[in-house]
């Protein structure tokens, strides 16, 4: 019959490199029979738990050759070393090794977990074990509220999860007292009367004693064998066919990541929210940044819309070559509106000036313009009527006033046409009331403005002025503005013989601003994209932290049978976890300050692209970051882990 473990030449060396070469086994030949109950008895140092990792594939040997049930181990990889783990052995340890931050059922079902059994028949199972073993009242209770016996028992259910057709046990009894010690020696008796391989390692000869063979083991050589016992029983073996190799399910691998992902970042609270914070910085400015920048660009767009992208501004100014300021008459209006291409010229005259109604007496900006003011600036009336060109050019004493204007001269006056304004020592009559137009970002607020015809104001106002102060020049269509812009310049130099006059250009200027605004927005776009990396880094670290505190979890769930992707995946889901936490928080407060800053009437316009690709950032880095400490969890070597190194 072929032995379940056949072991020749086992040698096993540890050190190397710059430390000292040790051999710890000198040579192991051993063969034992399923269904046998082996204890393994010698002094403290003799290489017994150095043995059994090798039986239980958590280490490999440095020499020899290892047959499990007649294959050779040494051939096997490493998902392959994790399923006979997994479905062959179940670990029992001195330290009983359980998870700390689970309960008992969770450490039971995790070698289920694992094997990808179904969430409700792992749960079913796990009762069922825990109830047999006498714990069922104790299912919920943490290790740390256990007692040792109590503890030892959880981590025998655990082994016998999937079966544990061969349970090995490392000193199982040595830090319990000698009751609780007594009845985990009677479960491993009647697990072996069951069927069990049982290898039981001791350091005690009286509890070896119990076993059906003892072999002892001195300096790491057999030194006596009491030869194999012959079993009554015995369990069958898994089958190794390596398509059942199908491990835990993405789905229950994902949501156990979840889990403790979830607990670890529970139990490392301020840890955690530390880290968020880089990723909820970095997503909300992201966010934010670009609703600002859109919002901003809007407001241009709609001031180009209201302003019109067909407006320029004609002033006069002092020549580069020196001399007087230029004059612009009416004449030179006059050979402007005969370009072609021009569709209005609008010569204003605006000032401060005393304005009094009643006892109401205040300095306002008086605005003396043409008749085309309500088209140029595309601007309706609200109650009554604007002046006409008649009214201009027959010097008509009327007035239009802005809506501010209107509420501070005539308040609680419900229909103010027909009254009269002092402007300077002139009375205009009130025969419109302008439209609410609001401030529209130049500075100026022609709510709190009145409107007189130009004629009529520097006859009856501005009566020293001798040129407009400026003049509103109206093109036919945003495309010829720049030519129409050069054409004005050219005409008017020819004119006077010199520089003397200045155009701006507002379609142009409103180009220039938005341009400005745009690489405004890209670059703190920029970043707030680098502090989602520094927020990334931050996951990094606190994962490759998270891994180092975990070592001892990590070899716990190596050696109850989780592949290598199964720990990298855990880890994996807990960086995005957080990431993902960090984003949704992000993503929050981005959406609630910039709500706020709306309130403020900052204009703010979110994007749903803008905020889905921030959280997919987030996640992203969560991944990236995530996975190089992921892959270092993986790579664990599971004696070491075990060992907490
Ligand atoms: P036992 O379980 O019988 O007490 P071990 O198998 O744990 O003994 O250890 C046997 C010997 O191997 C001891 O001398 C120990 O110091 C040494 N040893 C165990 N693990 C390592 C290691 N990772 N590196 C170096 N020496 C080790
Ligand atoms: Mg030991």
């Amino acid at each position: 019959m072929t032995p379940l473990i056949e072991l020749r030449g086992i040698r096993k060396r540890y050190g190397g490199g710059d430390r000292p070469l040790v051999e710890v086994l000198h040579g192991i030949d051993l063969r034992i029979h399923s269904g046998e109950f082996v204890a393994i008895v010698g002094a403290s140092g003799s290489g017994k738990s150095t043995l059994m990792n090798l039986i239980g594939c958590l280490d490999r040997p440095s020499e020899g050759s290892y047959r499990f049930a007649g294959q050779d181990v040494a051939d096997f990889d490493a998902d392959r070393l994790a399923w006979l783990r997994r479905e062959a052995f179940g670990f029992v340890f001195q330290g009983y090794h359980l998870i700390a931050t689970e309960s008992a059922r969770e450490n039971v079902e995790i070698p289920a977990l694992y094997a990808g059994v179904p969430e409700t028949e792992r749960r079913h199972r796990a009762t069922a074990l825990l109830d047999r073993l006498g714990l069922a009242s104790r299912q919920d209770n943490r290790p740390n509220q256990l007692s040792g016996g109590q503890q030892q028992r959880v981590s025998i259910a655990r082994a016998l999860m999937n079966g544990g057709r061969i349970i090995l046990a490392d000193e199982p009894t040595g830090a319990l007292d000698s009751h609780s010690g007594a009845e985990v020696m009677l479960l491993l008796r009647e697990l072996a009367a069951a069927g069990h391989t049982v290898i039981l390692i001791t350091h005690d000869r009286d509890v070896a004693a119990q076993a059906e063979r003892v072999i002892e083991i001195h300096d790491g050589n057999i030194t006596r064998d009491s030869g194999p016992s012959t079993p009554s029983t015995a369990l069958p073996l898994p089958t190794l066919d390596p398509l059942e190799q199908r491990g835990a399910s993405l789905r229950d691998d994902l949501a156990e990541a979840m889990r403790t992902a979830w607990r670890a970042m529970r139990v490392n609270r301020g840890r955690t929210g530390l880290t968020l914070l880089g990723i909820v910085i970095g997503v909300a400015s992201v966010i934010l940044m670009l609703a600002i920048g859109e919002g901003a660009r809007q407001r241009v767009i709609d001031q180009m819309g209201s302003m019109g992208t067909t407006i320029m501004y004609l002033g006069s100014k002092v020549p580069k070559t020196g001399g007087p300021v230029g004059m612009i008459s009416d004449d030179d209006l006059d050979a402007v509106r005969a370009l072609p291409d021009i569709r209005r010229v609008m010569p204003v005259i605006g000032d401060p000036i005393l304005v009094r109604h009643g006892n109401v007496e205040r300095t306002i900006y008086v605005f003396a313009g043409g008749e085309e003011m309500t088209d140029i600036f595309r601007w309706p009336v609200a109650r009554g009527r604007f002046f006409t060109g008649r009214e201009n050019d027959e010097l008509a004493p009327v007035v239009v006033v802005g809506n501010k204007a209107y509420q501070q001269f005539f308040p609680g006056v419900a229909d103010p046409i027909g009254r009269h304004l002092l402007i300077g020592n002139a009375p205009f009559e009130v025969i419109g009331v302008m439209s609410s137009r609001g401030s529209d970002g130049w500075g100026q607020n022609y709510d709190d403005m009145v409107f007189i015809p130009y004629r009529a104001g520097r006859a009856r106002v501005y009566r020293t002025q001798t040129q407009p102060d400026y003049s509103v020049i109206d093109v036919v269509s945003a495309d010829v503005v720049d030519e129409a812009e050069a054409a004005v310049g050219t005409l008017l130099s020819e004119r006077h013989g010199r520089e003397d006059v200045a155009i701006g250009n507002a379609a142009a200027r409103i180009k220039a601003e938005m341009q400005t605004r745009e690489a405004m927005t890209m670059m703190l776009s920029l970043i707030a994209a680098v502090s989602l990396v520094v927020g990334g880094i931050g996951v990094m670290n606190v994962m490759l932290m998270t891994v180092r505190e975990r070592t001892r979890e990590i070899g716990i769930r190596m050696a109850t049978g989780a592949r290598q992707r199964d720990i990298q995946r855990q880890f994996l889901s807990e960086a995005v976890l957080i990431a993902l936490t960090g984003g949704l928080i992000g993503v929050g407060s981005g959406l609630a300050i910039g709500f706020a800053l709306l309130l403020w009437e900052i204009p703010v316009v979110f994007s749903l692209t803008a905020i889905l690709g921030a959280f997919g950032c987030a996640i992203a880095t969560g991944l990236v970051f995530g996975w190089l400490p992921a892959r270092q969890a993986s790579r664990l070597d599971p004696v070491r882990a075990l060992s907490g190194e």
